[in-house]
């Protein structure tokens, strides 16, 4: 498990910028910087979860939480009934750059299957 603080901890304590487009008790989402659609936000949880493989019953409430509020965010900007897609990259072969787990949430477009 990676123990070293990441960007996104210092977007959680404001103190570099983002686009913060959501927000809660549990839960932060923001633009990605790099967006791979029309609407491209990071849903994060505001404690360290390093990658999917550190998800466990200590912290799974925070998991449930990013999917209600990516739910609550989708119909907030009306994209619930179109669609959308979320992904979760794991470590070396899932492509995970930032080490501190964060939920993809992409709409706005038709989404290609398989991904790359
Ligand atoms: P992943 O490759 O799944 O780890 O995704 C990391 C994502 O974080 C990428 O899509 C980046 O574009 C995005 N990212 C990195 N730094 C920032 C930042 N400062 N603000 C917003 N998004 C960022």
């Amino acid at each position: 498990m990676t123990t070293n603080t990441t960007i996104f901890d210092q977007i959680i304590d404001k103190t570099i910028p983002a686009e913060i487009v959501y927000e809660d008790e549990f839960v932060l989402g923001f633009n990605d910087i790099n967006p791979q659609a029309p609407i491209h936000v990071l849903f994060i949880p505001k404690i360290r979860i390093s990658t999917h493989n550190d998800i466990d019953e200590s912290n799974i409430d925070y998991i449930s939480k990013i999917h209600v509020a990516i739910n609550q965010y989708a119909k907030e900007i009306g994209e619930a009934e179109n669609g959308y897609r979320i992904v979760m990259n794991c470590n070396e072969n899932g492509q995970q750059t930032v080490y501190h787990i964060h939920m993809h949430f992409l709409a706005g477009r038709m989404m290609n299957w398989p991904p790359g």
